[in-house]
């Protein structure tokens, strides 16, 4: 894993795909041209990577930005980031069903361990539906990893923010492939780290 924190000036627009949403626009991104999972070099195609801001004026705003992936590698993550929402509605039934069984039949309330074996199959549901989880998630993304990927999901993520004065952003990159996040480190921040010493030595 590699994390990356850019900061960047932005520009609000309109959203082309949605009209009613706003779009940040994010200049001098520039990533790596070879697959952000399996290296794969060349013009691979890509995948939209979202994140949403909550811009002055309490709006929301997305910034997109076409992130290289080859078409391999589109597969298998867009199924494993597929999973989670699916697994959880099938543990929560389960969960319903177990409960339902257990405490209309008057079990748990007239048994000295009732509570015990409750709390102890709730525990087996959980483990039930996680194996099931992830043996889904083996056939539909995991058996489909080449070996040269990096993840089974999508290998960039934003897991946060922070929005700073005069129309800049910080954001904090996060790479699965060190590889493609050491490249796009060397792409994306010889200047930025110069203007923010600049920044601080005139504050
Ligand atoms: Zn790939
Ligand atoms: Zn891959």
């Amino acid at each position: 894993m590699k994390r990356v924190d850019l900061q960047l000036p932005y520009e609000r627009g309109t959203d082309p795909e949605n009209p009613a949403r706003e779009l940040l626009t994010l200049t001098g991104v520039a990533w790596p041209q070879k697959c952000a999972c399996c290296l794969k070099e060349g013009n691979v195609g890509t995948h939209a990577l979202e994140h949403k801001v909550e811009v002055p004026g309490e709006k929301e705003a997305l910034i997109r930005w076409q992130v290289p992936y080859c078409a391999d590698c589109r597969e298998h993550a867009r199924n494993a980031a597929r999973l989670p929402v699916p697994a959880l509605v099938f543990g929560f039934v389960l969960y319903v069903v177990v409960g339902y069984i257990l405490f209309m039949n008057d079990f748990v309330q007239e048994n000295v361990a009732g509570y015990g074996i409750a709390f102890f199959l709730l525990l087996v549901v959980t483990l039930v539906s996680y194996g099931l989880y992830r043996l889904v998630r083996k056939q539909v993304a995991d058996n489909k990893m080449k070996e040269t990927c990096s993840h089974h999901a999508w290998t960039v993520t934003v897991p946060r923010h922070m929005l700073l004065e005069g129309n800049k952003i910080e954001v904090m990159f996060v790479f699965d492939s060190d590889v493609y996040g050491e490249e796009f480190a060397a792409l994306n921040l010889e200047e930025p780290e110069e203007e923010v010493e600049a920044l601080s030595a005139s504050s």
